[in-house]
């Protein structure tokens, strides 16, 4: 059994507090953190600090560096900036708006992440984003947080307040009435921040009128959640564990598929009592947990981080299924591996497993045409290439060839990737983008 926890959560306000960090933290590293946690977001808990964190390699330890600003995650220019603006006894509007012009610099915004929006008649669907046509995003205003924040988050800017993400009234009725006008739409996924830091009963009120709806066409429920990681007593102690397990329960004896999409980034988040029994838990539910993650510098960019991964969640009894390229926003510069070193890390860790854990994909980018999978490095007519194709297309007969790049050993991202034997890459043509629907 596992005891109850209660959480408890440590931002710049109060985190000198927290016992290891007052034994293991240097008053250099305090100040980074304070200057770094200014710009970008930062929060951790109890459950990360006590069993996640080992303070003994600090700072090297992998959720150490997941969770705690560090000084390299800014550039010199805009650390001294922020440091100075904290030395000068500003106000706290005049200390935003030097934070806000740094986080102006750190590409808030890389591509794809402000189309997307759908209309239904004359309403913007703000807490929608129907990119590929099968599946849906839901943004529930109610989850535009996390249990921990993630320093790689891309979804940074939501946090420190920059982008005020507006909310639909009524969101959940628009989101029914979309889905009944787009019947090529088959899966809804619940995304945020993370809908899993929602309680049982206000993630009722948003399935339930799903449920209740009986769409013909709704067949898979996924929730995106990084919960199992950061605070898996979600779905063991917490006051409403069992009311959520009990609401998973109605959703796959109603018959739809219940994905659980659980972000993982080290091994060590899979091997805490907690968390074995919280996926024992929802798997039992009749949900299904298919995990992903980013490769990052820091946090788990050698093969063995990813055998061991894999190997554990299908032990388990999760899915293995995305591994992506870090997006090029926030702190990318401190994070990013060249894309050569992540396909290689890819294929070392893929060899060393058998067929149950290769359900994996990867690795991927999501960029505004689609998700672009690296398939290889090749020479092709005496020339060395990317072998690249689109697993998830904006236009679905996208999806599945192969296309080919100059192999550069510096690219971190598509941007930085030249088409090899073309002037475009194939999607790049007239012809192709005359029929993207932004919807
Ligand atoms: C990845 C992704 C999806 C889901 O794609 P699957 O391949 O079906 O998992 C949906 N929408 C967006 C915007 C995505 O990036
Ligand atoms: S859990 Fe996900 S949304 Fe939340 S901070 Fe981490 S990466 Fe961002």
């Amino acid at each position: 059994m596992v005891e109850a926890r209660k959480y408890r959560v440590f931002t710049l306000r109060n985190f000198a507090k927290v016992p290891q960090v007052q034994q293991y933290l240097t008053p250099e590293q305090l100040h980074d953190i304070e200057v770094v946690g200014n710009v970008l977001p930062f929060k951790v808990n109890n459950y990360v600090i006590d069993e996640l964190i080992d303070w003994t390699n600090i700072p090297h330890d992998p959720i150490f560096q997941l969770t705690f600003p560090q000084r390299e995650m800014l550039s010199a220019a805009h650390y001294r900036e922020m440091e100075k603006a904290l030395s000068q006894d500003l106000s706290k509007a005049e200390l935003k708006l030097v934070a806000n012009k740094i986080r102006y610099e750190l590409n808030p915004h890389p591509d794809g992440q402000q189309h997307n929006v759908p209309m239904l008649d004359d309403t913007k669907l703000t807490g929608i984003q129907h990119k590929y046509r099968e599946t849906v995003l839901f943004f529930p205003s109610n989850s535009q947080t996390c249990h921990a924040y993630c320093t790689f988050c891309f979804r940074w800017p939501q946090f420190v307040g920059i982008d005020e993400l507006k909310f639909a009234m009524k969101e959940t009725d628009l989101l029914v009435e979309y889905l009944r006008r787009h019947p090529e739409v088959t899966d809804v996924l619940f995304t945020g921040g993370d809908p899993m830091v929602m309680s049982a009963k206000k993630m009722r009120a948003y399935i339930e009128p799903l449920l209740e709806a009986d769409l013909p066409n709704l067949r898979t429920i996924r929730i995106g959640t990084k919960s199992l990681a950061y605070w898996p007593y979600k779905f063991l102690t917490d006051k409403d564990a069992d009311e959520m397990i009990a609401l998973f329960e109605e959703i796959t004896e109603r018959g739809y598929h219940l994905a659980f999409m659980a972000h993982f980034n080290n091994p060590v988040e899979l091997k805490t009592e907690a968390v074995r029994q919280a996926i024992k838990r929802i798997i039992a539910t009749g949900a299904q947990i298919r995990t992903q993650s980013p490769v990052m510098k820091h946090i788990n960019d050698r093969p063995a981080d990813w055998k061991e991964m894999w190997l554990e969640q299908v032990k388990l009894g999760c899915i293995p299924y995305y591994m992506f390229v870090a997006r090029d926003t926030g702190a990318q510069d401190y994070f990013a591996v060249e894309l050569e070193r992540i396909w290689d890390i890819y294929h070392k860790a893929y060899q060393q497993v058998s067929g149950i854990a290769r359900t994996v994909r990867g690795p991927s980018m999501s960029t505004n045409p689609g998700k672009v999978q690296i398939l290889g490095i090749n020479e092709i007519n005496n020339k060395k290439v990317f072998t690249l194709r689109f697993i998830q297309g904006r236009q679905p007969s996208w999806v599945n060839k192969p296309f080919f790049a100059k192999f550069d050993p510096d690219a971190i991202w598509l941007d930085d990737l030249e088409p090899a034997f073309a002037p475009e890459f194939f999607y790049e043509q007239s012809s192709a983008l005359k029929n993207i629907s932004l919807n």
